[in-house]
């Protein structure tokens, strides 16, 4: 393997898609894997966009063929890393990128010890809960979740090799992308 397998968690509304966005319009070298869920797509969302939306059904069989890098349940849903697709672009040479769960990440390191982790926290859990409030994509009930999941999710932070507090978003960006490979 020759690329490097970069490794994004933090809680639902922290900003990581938005920072995520921004490193893989900057680092050419860079490729973003994208998961299989069982989650439904929200408004805008495309199957093979933003993740392959599959069925439970078909998410525990690829568990059973152990098609999986990593998986989790997240949230009431199924999410993983299909791990053909982050070999494949490692040995092709390509960095790559994952925006996956704490669970998930932790999965990965014992897999590739060699994996950079990177967890992206709020200023502040009020800030966090702004955030997915003005982001207007959940229902009262799974905001509540998440915002439940993501005080575990915080407490978790120090298994992770790098701390990015999105506070400011320029500097949060700057910062992510000087610990990714060109
Ligand atoms: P995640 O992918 O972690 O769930 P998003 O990238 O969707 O989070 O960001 C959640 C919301 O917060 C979005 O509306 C996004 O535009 C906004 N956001 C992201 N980073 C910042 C920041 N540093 N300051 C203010 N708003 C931000
Ligand atoms: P969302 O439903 O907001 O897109 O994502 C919910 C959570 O699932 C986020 O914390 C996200 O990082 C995580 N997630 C997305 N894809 C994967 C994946 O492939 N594996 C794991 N373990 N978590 C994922």
């Amino acid at each position: 393997m020759t690329g490097k397998l970069y490794v994004l968690s933090g809680p639902s509304g922290v900003g990581k898609g938005t920072l995520r966005e921004n490193a893989l319009s900057s680092k050419k070298n860079l490729v973003y894997s994208i998961s299989c869920t069982t989650r439904k797509p929200r408004n805008g969302e495309t199957d093979g966009i933003e993740y392959r939306f599959i069925t439970h059904e078909k998410f525990e069989e690829g568990i059973k063929q152990n098609l999986f890098l990593e998986y989790a349940h997240v949230h009431s849903d199924y999410y993983g890393t299909l791990k053909q697709d982050v070999i494949n672009e490692l040995n092709s040479g390509h960095n790559v990128l994952l925006e996956i769960d704490v669970q998930g990440a932790l999965q990965v390191r014992e897999k590739i010890p060699e994996a950079v982790l990177i967890f992206v926290a709020p200023p502040s859990v009020e800030v966090l809960e702004k955030r997915l409030r003005n982001r207007n994509t959940e229902n009262e009930e799974n905001l509540k979740l998440r915002l439940n999941n993501a005080i575990k999710e915080l407490e978790l932070k120090d298994k992770y090799d790098y701390i990015i507090i999105n506070d400011d978003l320029e500097t949060a960006s700057k910062e992510l992308n000087k610990l990714i490979n060109d």
